[in-house]
Order: C-alpha cells, then structure tokens, then sequence
C-alpha cells in the first residue's frame, strides 16, 4: 500500500521528461495515473508501461493542448477512464528562448496558451471533477525569480502567471481542503534543455555550476518533491512556490 493508494492523479505531459518522471513517482505511490500527452503517443506508451512493469497503474490521454477545444476534448477522455480526480499536475509546457527583439506575436500566444491559458482551463472545466481534499500542483520554473536568462522572458512571463494561479486558486479551493501549490525548477535533464545542456561546448557544466549542489537536475529531483505535495504530509502547505532548483537561485 502507498501513500497514494486509491487516488488517481492527471499529470499533463507525462510522456516525456519531469512530467514522465512525476508520473511514474506517483504511481509507485499507488496513485492511478492519467498519462497525458501532446503528440508522442508511442512514449507515452513507453511511460504507462513503465508504470506498469513497475506493478502500478495508468492509461493515456492524447490532446493537443493550446488548440480551440483542447480542454474539453481532455477532460472527455479523461472521464472515459476515471470517475473522478485526486491530484492535477499541469506540466505541459514549451520552451521559448527568442529575444525580446525577435520574438513574433504568434510565438508569444503560442507560448501563452500552452504554459498558461491550458492549465488555467484545465482547472476551470476540471473542478467540479476534482474531490475534496485533492492537490493541484502547477510546474512553474525558476525562471519566474530571476532575470539570469532573459531570453527567455516571454516563457519566464508564462511561469509568472503560472504562479499567480497557484496563489489565488488556492484561496478558491482552499474551503475544501484542496492544496495548490508552484513547483518551480532549476535546469532539468530533458528534451526541453537537450540544446542548452547539449548543443554548447562546456553547456553541461556551465549549468551544472548554476546549482549550489553543483550538477545538473534529473526528473527524480522534481518528482519527489512534487510527490511530497502530493501526499497528506504536505496537507498545510498551499499557495506557495517551492523552489525545487537546486539551489540556483541562490
Ligand atoms: P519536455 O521534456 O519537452 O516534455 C514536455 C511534455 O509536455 C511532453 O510530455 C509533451 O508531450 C508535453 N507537451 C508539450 N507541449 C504540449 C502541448 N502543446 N500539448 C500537449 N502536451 C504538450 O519538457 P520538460 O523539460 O519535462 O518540462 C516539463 C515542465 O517543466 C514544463 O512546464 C517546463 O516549462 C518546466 N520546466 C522545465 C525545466 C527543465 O530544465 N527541463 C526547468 C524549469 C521548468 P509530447 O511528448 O506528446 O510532445
């Protein structure tokens, strides 16, 4: 039995990267977990069957998010599988590194609609479906508290609101002891950073020194503490923004 044992948690982009590695903690915390994903249907496959090997239990959910409808047709899907929801993690989310300078307006409401609009919908259209004493957890970034990298001030802006959700949804939901809260965090080993970490000489280890710990962030390192938010340890802590960047902004 784990702590999780006969809840079910949706997290957002769960076929690659944190939202995988949240995905799979979960679920080996027993929860029964909504595998979603954008287009990658073949590795969220890989996540549901990992999830699986691992004795636990999940199933996908293909939508496209920040397309007209997207919200509905997920949260439909979703009620094909599942009666009712535990714990949302909106995780989803694209990068954007153009300057100020470059950046189009299509690429700043692209980035928009799927790092802020699609959660904040997810939200809106999934609360009644949320039970009491569940847990909203938003993956923010570091991002949104310094102004190290401002290219990527359009994604950093995404975060921002991410982060003003967390705080006011959780006077919304509070009242029925739904917990929401920000996980923010640092420069994470994925597809998202595989140019930053790997498409530079040196890129490695220049993000490595960014962290206080001194390396650079696996998927475990923000699954765990997401996992703690997610448990009934966690049950007083809401609206705040946890800093899961390893020390990066310090
Ligand atoms: P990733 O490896 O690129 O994976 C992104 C995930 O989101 C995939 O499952 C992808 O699905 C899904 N997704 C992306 N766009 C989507 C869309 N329009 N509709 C539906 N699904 C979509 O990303 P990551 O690095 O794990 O990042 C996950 C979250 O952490 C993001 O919110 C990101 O901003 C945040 N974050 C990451 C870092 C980092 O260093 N990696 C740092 C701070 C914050 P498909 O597989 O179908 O494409």
């Amino acid at each position: 039995m784990g702590v999780l044992t006969g809840r079910t948690a949706l997290v957002t982009g769960a076929s690659r990267g944190i939202g995988r590695g949240i995905a799979e903690r979960l679920a080996r915390d027993g929860a029964r977990v909504a595998v979603h994903y954008g287009r990658n249907e073949t590795a969220a496959k890989e996540t549901v069957a990992a999830i699986e090997a691992a004795g636990g239990a999940a199933f996908t959910i293909g939508v496209e998010l920040g397309l007209p409808g997207d919200v509905e047709a997920l949260w439909a899907e979703f009620d094909r599988h599942a009666d009712g929801l535990d714990i949302l993690v909106n995780n989803a989310g694209i990068g954007n590194t153009r300057p100020i300078d470059e950046i189009t307006e299509q690429e700043f409401d692209r980035v928009f609609a799927v790092n802020v609009k699609a959660p904040f919908f997810i939200v809106r259209h999934g609360m009644a479906r949320l039970r009491d004493g569940g847990r909203v957890i938003n993956v923010s970034s570091g991002l949104a508290r310094t102004a190290v990298m401002p290219d990527n001030m359009a994604y950093a802006m995404t975060k921002g609101a991410l982060d003003v959700f967390s705080r006011d949804l959780s006077k919304v939901l509070g009242p029925r002891a739904i917990t929401v809260n920000s996980v923010a965090p640092g420069i994470i080993d994925t597809d998202n950073t595989a140019g930053l970490l790997y498409g530079t000489e040196g890129g490695w280890a220049q993000a490595a020194a960014i962290s206080a710990l001194g390396r650079v962030g696996e998927t475990a390192d923000v699954a765990d503490v997401v996992a703690f938010l997610a448990s009934g340890g966690a049950r007083w802590v809401t609206g705040s923004w946890v800093d899961a960047t390893g020390g990066s902004l310090t």
